[in-house]
């Protein structure tokens, strides 16, 4: 996709600070961290957002779980993380194009959200 700044980000046309790479994702370090670690993996091609994956999808949704424990220990935290997919409105995705947040840091990342 042309105008979608993730793909920018994941083709090197937009700067970012690289955590990982592979043939099938990227991952870098959010521009706004919301915890010490906030790391965020994307797909190299575009995908939407979750509400939009096909069955092809599934090796490259399988490697950016699969890389999330490893980007969280080599980047603070250790101990656990928390793994989040915003998707949609209703998700309060902000960027369409598909990508997971990795948080921790060493203290708890705290509750999941909050009751409205
Ligand atoms: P979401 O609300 O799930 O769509 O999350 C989008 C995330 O992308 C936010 O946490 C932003 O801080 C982050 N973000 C937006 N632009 C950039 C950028 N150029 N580099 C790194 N992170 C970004
Ligand atoms: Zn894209």
């Amino acid at each position: 996709m042309s105008d979608c700044l993730f793909c920018k980000i994941a083709a090197g046309e937009i700067p970012s600070k690289k955590a990982y790479e592979d043939e099938l994702v990227y991952a870098f370090h959010d521009i706004h961290p919301l915890r010490p670690t906030h790391v965020l993996v994307i797909p190299k091609r575009h995908i939407a957002s979750l509400a939009q994956v096909t069955a092809d999808d599934e090796p490259v949704l399988g490697r950016l779980l699969a890389v999330a424990a490893r980007l969280a220990a080599e980047n603070g935290s250790p101990d656990g993380f928390r793994s989040i997919i915003n998707t949609g409105r209703v998700g309060g995705q902000e960027v369409a194009h598909l990508h997971l947040h990795i948080l921790g840091g060493p203290e708890p990342v705290g509750p999941m959200v909050k009751k409205i």
